[in-house]
């Protein structure tokens, strides 16, 4: 971003000299009802919102080089603090100025806390339900729910003051605190930190999940008060957003948005807004959390979903006022030969927007994955060839087809920013969702 762009000087973001400390701007640039276009500016350039963030768990997107990601047309990308924590250690990305060098890639990073992976990975697997084997345990492809939690045992013991869990690569054992979280993410080096915050599980009653909240919004504070407390590691500024919890109950969330979003400590608040946690056991439940936490959040600061990145939930976020949101779908899904589409091959929209390559149909398919794509992937490679790889599991069938599910997502988001620019945000919606008039945003 530079001054030409004919923005308001004082908001130009930090390559401008007077703004050198600002951690991240945020440009609200069009608006259609509460969806909304904007430019968000990090120590690592600019991103067109709404964006879809692509989910890097391990500092990289599984095969595909940064070069090639980048020319899928991804803007940003979400790297786990967890793991990187456990696994080569945040001092290992440290000694590479953050994690931009570290893997090679320019462009905006965000890290979570860690707090995610904590419980998904410890109490998510006591319940079954974690976010990790399915974000909708109600639409029926989540592992069979287990055991309630068993608080105090098992993988992962919450207290006041720290969560202590088990790693789940050697068995070792952690402890993780809202300041431990801050100094690790200061090492990793994103330009956008998370606030610590404990996941709770569809499984929790409104009391539990009220108290969770309640330790969330203290962990928050010690989590900013830790931020405005410590200076960025490599040289340049990072930004912290804050998460908002509780769970698929209404007062809980309304409260929590409100806290978190009024939050300051030594006169500094949150540089954008998360909104995280169980959302619910179905996408509609999911559509009401929103409904009840974005208006009670500030128009000013970047609103971002955590772990949302299919299709119809993609645009009802957007339709509530939602700027980002991350998931690691489009990519497990590519892996697995599920690659995006919006319509078969007679013309009728897919309801579940992707299709199997696996299938026995395209074993002597010529044609690419979609002829309209333009990703390098479909230029290049025939359905059958695909098919060949992803049934011989040859790594580069899965490239490729996670090279065009990113193309995929990043066409998408750049036809909703262009749709909200216009003024038709509601009929591209429609287009998508409701080809023949119907509601039919379920898979
Ligand atoms: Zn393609």
């Amino acid at each position: 971003m530079t001054p030409a762009d004919g923005n308001d000087p004082a908001r130009a973001g930090y390559h401008d000299a007077a703004m050198a400390d600002a951690r991240l701007t945020f440009d609200v640039l069009a608006r259609d009802g509460a969806a909304r276009t904007g430019r968000l500016t990090t120590a690592h350039g600019s991103v067109a919102t709404p964006a879809f963030v692509a989910v890097a768990t391990q500092a990289s997107l599984k095969s595909v080089p940064p070069e090639t990601v980048d020319a899928t047309g991804t803007q940003l990308l979400f790297a786990n603090t967890y793991h990187l924590y456990l696994r080569p250690g945040a001092e290992v990305v440290a000694a590479h100025g953050g994690l931009h060098r570290f893997m090679a890639w320019d462009g905006p990073i965000l890290t979570d806390s860690g707090g995610f992976q904590v419980f998904s990975l410890g109490a998510g697997i006591e319940h079954g339900v974690g976010k990790v084997a399915s974000i909708f345990p109600g639409e029926g492809d989540a592992a069979p729910a287990g055991p309630p939690a068993r608080p105090g045992g098992g993988l992962v013991r919450v207290s006041e003051d720290e969560v202590e869990f088990t790693s789940h690569v050697d068995g070792s054992r952690h402890v993780f605190t809202p300041e431990r979280s801050i100094a690790v993410q200061r090492a990793l080096g994103a330009d956008v930190v998370l606030a610590f915050d404990e996941c709770t599980s569809p499984l929790h009653d409104e009391a539990y999940t009220a108290a969770s909240a309640a330790r969330t919004h203290r962990w928050a504070e010690r989590s900013l008060r830790a931020f405005v407390e410590s200076p960025p590691r490599h040289g340049y500024p990072q930004a912290l957003y804050g998460v908002v919890q509780g769970g698929a109950f209404e007062a809980v969330r309304r409260a929590s948005a409100r806290e978190i979003a009024s939050m300051q400590v030594d006169g500094q608040g949150f540089d954008g807004l998360a909104i995280g946690g169980n959302l619910g056991d179905t996408r509609e439940a999911m559509y009401r959390v929103l409904d009840w936490t974005v208006p009670e959040l500030p128009d000013g600061p970047p609103r971002h979903l955590l772990g949302i990145g299919d299709v119809p939930s993609v645009f009802e976020a957007v339709e509530r006022g939602v700027d980002t949101f991350d998931s690691v779908a489009p990519t497990r899904n590519a892996r697995n030969g599920g690659v995006l589409r919006r319509f078969d091959d007679d013309g009728t929209p897919l309801a579940s927007f992707r299709t199997n390559l696996k299938n026995a149909r395209f074993r002597d398919d010529l044609r690419p994955i979609d002829e309209a794509c333009t990703c390098s992937t479909c230029r290049r490679f025939s359905r059958a060839y695909l098919r060949h790889l992803l049934k011989a599991n040859e790594q580069l069938g899965q490239q490729l087809a996670t090279v065009h599910n990113l193309h995929f997502m990043a066409d998408l988001m750049r036809e909703i920013r262009e749709a909200i620019d216009a003024g038709r945000f509601a009929d591209l919606k429609r287009a998508w969702l409701a080809p023949d008039g119907a509601v039919s945003d379920r898979a």
